[in-house]
C-alpha cells in the first residue's frame, strides 16, 4: 500500500509548482498578454477564420500535458482569434465590451490568494471591501448606507435576485401568482421576463405600458392601468422601469414613475444594467433623477465601467427584505455565523464564489473615479455628436436625441424598401472590419444602432464610424 501511495504521491505533486515554473508560466502569460495588446490595432473587428474555432476540439482533455508554449497557441489560434474583438475601440455594438487591464490583475490576484468571500467570517477583509464598493454604488443612486447588496456575474443574476426579493417582500405565494400584475416597457430587457419565469411567475399578469415617442414609458398610463387592475380586483405588484434601455439607450422617467409605484404600494424596481453607472458624470445624474425612489436596482461594472465580462450588481433599498429572501443558518457553517457585515452569501443564491470584488476594487483605487466620470460623460456627447452629423447627411434618419450613449439610425434609400437595405448596410460594415455595429426592430422599424460605451471609443472613432457607413452606403446603393 505505501508504495502506491508513494506514487500516487510523486504523480499528485505535479500540481504545486516550484518557484522556477511559476516563474516561467507568468513570463510566458505575461508575453502573452503583450502580444495580444500590441496585435489589437491590426485586428479586424470581427474576425472570420478558417474554421472558427473548430480546431480547439483537435486538443481533448487527455491524461498527459502539454506545455504552456502550446497550450497558449491553442488559446490564440482557435479561442482569442475567431468573432469579436472586443478590444477594439470600433466595437460600437450591442452593449460594447470593456475589459481594463487592471481588472485583469484583480482576477489574477483574486484567484492566486483565493479568498472563501461567500461568509464574513471567513473573509473578513475582502468582504469589507466589497461591501464598501456596494456602499459607494448606493451613494452614486441616492440610497441609504445601510441598503443591502450583492456583486453578481451579471444584470441577469441582479435581476433574477431583485425580482425574488419583491416576491417574498409582498409575500407572494404561488397561489397568488395569477392576479399578481407586473408593469414593464415594451423596451424592457428579456432578462426580466427570463427572472419573472426562473422565479415561477409563469402566470403572472403582464402589462406592457405604452411608451411615448422617443421610447419612454408613460407614468400616467401605468397609473390609470394600475387604478383599473386594482379595481378589477387584481394584485399590482411590481413595476419594472428602465433607466437606460438596451435598444434605445431610453431612461424612463423614473421620478413619476417611483411616486405612482410607491403611492399604489407597488415594489419599484429599476433596471439600470446599462444605465446606472453614469450618476458618476453630472449630465448623467441629471438624466437619472428618480432613480433614488427605486426599491432596487441592478447596475453592471462590466458594461460602464468598463470591466471585462462577469460583473454585475444589485442593490436592495431595504435589507431585510433581501437578508429575509437568501439567508439559511445551515449546522455545518455554525462556527461562521454573523458577524458586522452582512455575507454575501445572505444576499445571493450562491454559496461559494470567487473574489470578485477585487476586480473592480482594482481599476478604481488605481485610477480613482475621475476617468471613469470623465469617460462617461465623453460617451454621452460622442452619441450627440454622431447623431448631429447624421442629420447633417442626406438620407438618414435619426432616433431621438440619445439620453445617454445609444443612437439609432437608418439609412433610408430613395428607391427600394428600407429594411432590406439596412440589413444589407449592418452586414457591409461588419465585413469592413473597421467598427462594428448592430442592429434591432422597434415597432416593427428596422434601425442600426450605436453604442459608444467601449473607454477607447473616442471621437476619432465616431469620425472613422461616419466615414465607413457613407463608404458603405455608397457601396450598397452601387451594387443595389
Ligand atoms: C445587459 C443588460 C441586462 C442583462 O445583463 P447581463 O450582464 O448581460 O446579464 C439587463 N438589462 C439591461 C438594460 C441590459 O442592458
Amino acid at each position: 500500500m505505501f508504495d502506491h501511495l508513494q506514487h500516487l504521491e510523486s504523480e499528485a505533486r505535479v500540481l504545486e509548482l516550484s518557484a522556477d515554473q511559476r516563474h516561467h508560466l507568468t513570463r510566458e502569460a505575461v508575453a502573452y498578454t503583450e502580444r495580444f495588446y500590441e496585435n489589437c490595432p491590426r485586428r479586424p473587428i470581427y474576425q472570420y477564420t478558417d474554421d472558427m474555432g473548430a480546431g480547439i476540439l483537435t486538443s481533448p482533455i487527455s491524461p498527459g500535458p502539454i506545455d504552456i508554449d502550446e497550450a497558449l497557441h491553442l488559446l490564440h489560434r482557435y479561442v482569442d482569434s475567431p468573432g469579436l474583438n472586443a478590444a477594439a475601440p470600433g466595437d460600437l455594438a450591442y452593449i460594447p465590451a470593456g475589459g481594463l487591464y487592471p481588472a485583469a490583475l484583480g482576477d489574477y490576484l483574486s484567484a492566486v490568494i483565493n479568498l472563501y468571500t461567500g461568509i464574513f467570517a471567513v473573509a473578513p477583509g475582502a468582504v469589507r471591501l466589497e461591501n464598501m464598493l456596494l456602499r459607494w454604488m448606493g451613494e452614486l443612486v441616492g440610497y441609504p448606507a445601510d441598503a443591502a447588496g450583492n456583486l453578481t456575474t451579471g444584470g441577469s443574476i441582479a435581476n433574477l435576485t431583485s425580482v425574488v426579493t419583491a416576491r417574498d417582500a409582498h409575500s407572494l405565494k404561488p397561489k397568488d401568482y395569477a392576479r399578481s400584475v407586473v408593469y414593464v416597457s415594451g423596451e424592457r430587457h428579456h432578462s426580466i421576463d427570463k427572472a419573472l419565469r426562473i422565479a415561477g411567475f409563469t402566470e403572472v399578469v403582464m402589462r406592457e405600458i405604452g411608451m411615448d415617442a422617443t421610447y419612454h414609458m408613460r407614468p400616467g398610463v401605468l397609473a390609470a392601468q394600475i387604478d383599473a387592475d386594482q379595481k378589477a380586483g387584481l394584485n399590482p405588484w411590481l413595476v419594472v422601469a428602465n433607466a437606460g434601455a438596451t435598444n434605445t439607450g431610453a431612461v424612463d422617467p423614473l421620478t413619476e414613475i417611483g411616486q405612482v409605484a410607491h403611492d399604489r404600494g407597488l415594489w419599484f424596481h429599476v433596471d439600470g444594467a446599462y444605465g446606472a453607472f453614469f450618476t458618476l458624470c453630472e449630465p448623467g445624474r441629471e438624466r437619472l433623477r428618480g432613480i433614488e425612489r427605486s426599491d432596487s436596482v441592478i447596475m453592471d461594472p462590466h458594461k460602464s465601467l468598463f470591466l471585462p465580462w462577469g460583473s454585475g450588481a444589485v442593490l436592495i433599498k431595504d435589507r431585510r427584505t433581501m437578508v429575509a429572501s437568501h439567508h439559511y443558518s445551515p449546522s455545518y457553517l455554525q462556527d461562521v455565523e454573523g458577524g458586522e457585515e452582512l455575507s454575501p452569501s445572505d444576499l445571493s443564491p450562491e454559496l461559494t464564489r470567487n473574489f470578485r470584488g477585487l476586480r473592480l476594487w482594482l481599476p478604481l483605487k488605481l485610477f480613482g473615479t475621475r476617468p471613469f466620470a470623465a469617460a462617461l460623460e465623453e460617451k454621452m456627447l460622442l452619441a450627440r455628436y454622431f447623431r448631429a452629423r447624421l442629420c447633417e447627411m442626406a438620407g438618414f434618419e435619426v432616433g431621438p436625441e440619445p439620453d445617454l450613449s445609444v443612437v439609432l439610425w437608418r439609412y433610408v434609400p430613395a428607391r427600394g424598401d428600407a429594411d432590406a437595405f439596412n440589413t444589407q448596410l449592418v452586414e457591409a460594415i461588419k465585413r469592413d472590419g473597421r467598427v462594428f455595429l448592430s442592429s434591432t426592430r422597434i415597432d416593427g422599424v428596422f434601425w442600426i444602432r450605436l453604442a459608444a460605451l467601449a473607454y477607447h471609443t473616442h471621437k476619432d472613432t465616431i469620425d472613422l464610424a461616419i466615414d465607413v457607413i457613407c463608404e458603405r452606403v455608397a457601396a450598397v446603393l452601387e451594387a443595389g
